[in-house]
């Protein structure tokens, strides 16, 4: 496929740049660039053409099942981008007098309500732009509520060896010491190592829950208790909501401070770096920390308050806005029932396709999971060679985007699958025929699955190359 550079020919162009609407401004023409600017010069058919040919190439949810397991990857429907759309929210300005976008805060202050309501927090900011930035924030409250009560001993964080990867990175950038804490072998926290982790300098607990083994910790009120007996917080690491919303809230677990994903479990799709929205809620007490500008409702409207001992700001403004109004129109055309109904059919659909797949492959705990489950591909290695990413790639020959692949860590060769609600019956079925197939080629073929996929643009790339020398620049030739 040509780039838009090599598609460009001299003097071809569109204008789709709408008049200017604001003052023109006298500068000095000194400041003007002197050599030419080289941007690709094409018409709107071919520039149409090249992003459609680009989107082709890419697998999304409107594509195919896709399940991409800890991402929560469902259909999103049309009536939230809708919505998102209407001009009364992209045509605003956050430094616009409040009193012209009363529509827009109370969008954020009803979606901080019902996010409450779901999560069981008093209050709730909508700064950080994603889940991890959602996750350092939280452990600033963490920090800030220590540091106020005048408690500098406390400089670890606990995370088990079960939590997302980006749990023990945010802990750390936050500034505090990661002390691990292992799983035992149903797959939640081992209690007795989780006892002698805790003392003096434990300044919380961060818990993915359900784990990235797609479990539900049975143990989750003795964990809360014993981080709190010990004077630490506690932390939820809310992005796997989806199992769970509308059933249990994590406020009730005695977490006290918590981060969603927006953009997994409430309706704005996501994967391809696109906008993101990592909301943190708290208990009452510690409201005084959050982050600048929360949103509120008093007898003259709607607006910010400043808490009163603020952390300051985490981000520009108040967040991703529109990513919350996608977030409200979710809820509210899902209802009370709704929410509930989506959680329930996540850990359902998670569970048919295990139980489809528990003859064909080693499932890693073979307990009842939430929304998605880990198989084991280390028996299948050592028998034919086919490793997890083999069939991973196998899989994209059959139009389904793979799974997670050598995640969680602690279990090997891992696959992690999250179909979620929106696929049905008939989808996981072929998925699961897709799989079992897969794995009579690994058995019959191995040498066909190590070159997987066969029938994709690209088949095999150095990820690590990839990774570490992306080609992000087009060099023009001497002659431009
Ligand atoms: C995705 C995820 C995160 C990180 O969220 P980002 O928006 O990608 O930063 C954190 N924890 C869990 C459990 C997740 O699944």
């Amino acid at each position: 496929m040509k780039l838009l550079f090599e598609l460009s020919r001299d003097n071809r162009k569109m204008d789709l740049i709408p008049p200017c609407e604001v003052e023109t401004v006298q500068y000095d023409e000194s400041l003007l660039r002197q050599d030419k600017l080289n941007l690709p010069q094409v018409s709107e058919v071919d520039l149409s053409r090249h992003y459609t040919e680009l989107a082709k190439q890419a697998h999304g949810v409107n594509d195919g099942f896709y399940p991409l397991g800890s991402c929560t990857m469902k259909y999103n429907p049309r009536i939230d981008e809708e919505a998102a759309s209407q001009p009364g929210f992209t045509q605003i300005h956050p430094l616009q007098p409040l009193s012209t976008v009363q529509g827009a805060l109370e969008v954020m202050y009803q979606c901080k309500q019902l996010l409450m309501e779901i999560t069981g927090m008093d209050d709730m900011t909508f700064q950080p732009a994603a889940g991890a930035h959602g996750e350092y924030t939280g452990l600033l409250l963490i920090r800030k509520y220590h540091q106020a009560r005048g408690d500098d001993k406390r400089v670890n964080i606990i995370v088990p060896d079960s939590a997302h990867g980006t749990n023990p990175a945010s802990a750390s950038m936050a500034g505090f010491k990661v002390i691990n804490v292992p799983s035992n072998e149903k797959g939640g926290v081992d209690i007795e190592a989780l006892k002698n982790a805790v003392g003096e300098d434990t300044a919380g607990l961060m818990l993915t829950n359900p784990n990235t083994l797609g479990l539900f910790d049975p143990n989750i009120l003795e964990i809360t208790r014993i981080v709190h007996e010990a004077g630490g917080l506690c932390y939820y690491d809310g992005a796997n909501m989806n199992a769970i919303m509308g059933t249990v809230r994590p406020g009730d677990m005695g977490f006290d401070c918590i981060h969603l994903n927006l953009h997994k479990t409430f309706g704005t799709p996501h994967g391809g770096g696109g906008p993101g929205s990592g909301p943190v809620g708290c208990k009452e007490f510690l409201k005084e920390y959050l982050p600048l500008g929360v949103v509120d409702k008093n007898m003259s409207g709607y607006g910010f308050i400043q808490p009163a001992d603020t952390m300051g700001m985490v981000r520009s403004f108040y967040g991703n806005f529109l990513v919350v109004v996608k977030a409200l129109t979710y809820i509210k055309s899902l209802g009370r029932e709704g929410i509930k109904e989506a959680s329930s059919n996540a850990v359902l659909n998670a569970n048919y396709l295990m139980n489809r797949l528990k003859g064909y492959y080693d499932v890693a705990y073979d307990e009842i999971c939430m929304h998605e489950f880990v198989l084991s591909l280390d028996s299948l290695k050592h028998e034919t060679g086919v490793s997890a990413m083999d069939i991973a790639k196998g899989s994209l020959d059959y139009g389904i985007h793979p799974p997670t692949m050598y995640f969680p860590l602690i279990v090997h060769e891992a696959l992690m699958l999250e179909p979620t609600e929106t696929e049905s019956r008939e989808t996981l079925d072929e998925a699961a025929e897709i799989f079992i197939k897969l794995r009579e080629l690994a058995k019959e073929d191995p040498h066909y699955l190590h070159d997987a996929p066969h029938n994709c643009l690209i088949s095999r790339p150095d990820e690590v190359e990839a990774a570490r020398k992306p080609i992000l620049r087009y060099e023009f030739g001497n002659d431009q």
